[in-house]
């Protein structure tokens, strides 16, 4: 399906900022351009959901939560950023594999199955996307996803 992705991800972002419970707050910089991308809107949706959700799971009141999209050459990089607890090093790549969840203790009391970046890194990879995290402990932590994006095909919708 062809979407507004500017559009499509305001939605979702408005969604949990009317439903969140933590004093979190959501900085948006997003273009107000057109930004075509064909995409199955239930799937990206998903991931979106699990990368937001995540943000605030592992964040503690009164941080901030910014959204970022880039347009590049073939692709648009959207970025969620965080001021949470961040994820060591060494476990940044094993965030996306089935079940991996960064301390048992501490994330067993927060709830989760440690599926939903697995899910989303097959989603985004069924795209021809890709999806990655940098982090700093004690400071935050930046989930990117790519989806492809031909800039000259807003040309041919006028
Ligand atoms: P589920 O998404 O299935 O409910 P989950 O959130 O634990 O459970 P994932 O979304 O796959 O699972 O994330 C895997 C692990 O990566 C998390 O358990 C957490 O340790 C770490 N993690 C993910 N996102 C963040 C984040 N924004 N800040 C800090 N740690 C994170
Ligand atoms: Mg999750």
């Amino acid at each position: 399906e062809w979407i507004n992705f500017t559009i499509f991800i305001n939605k979702i972002i408005d969604r949990f900022e009317m439903t969140k419970t933590q004093h979190i707050s959501f900085k948006r910089n997003i273009p107000k351009d057109e930004l075509y991308v064909e995409i199955d809107t239930d799937k990206i949706t998903q991931v979106l959901d699990n990368i937001i959700s995540n943000a605030l799971k592992y964040s503690p009141e009164g941080g901030k939560v910014t959204f970022t999209i880039d347009v590049l050459a073939a692709e648009i990089q959207i970025r969620v950023k965080d001021e949470g607890v961040g994820i060591p090093q060494d476990s940044l790549n094993k965030i996306f594999d089935r079940f991996y969840r960064v301390d048992k203790a501490r994330t067993r009391q927060l709830g989760g199955t440690g599926l939903g970046l697995a899910i989303a890194k097959e989603m985004v990879y069924a795209h021809g996307g890709d999806i990655w995290a940098q982090s700093k402990e004690g400071q935050g932590t930046t989930v990117y996803f790519t989806l492809p994006y031909d800039p000259n095909q807003e040309d041919e919708w006028e």
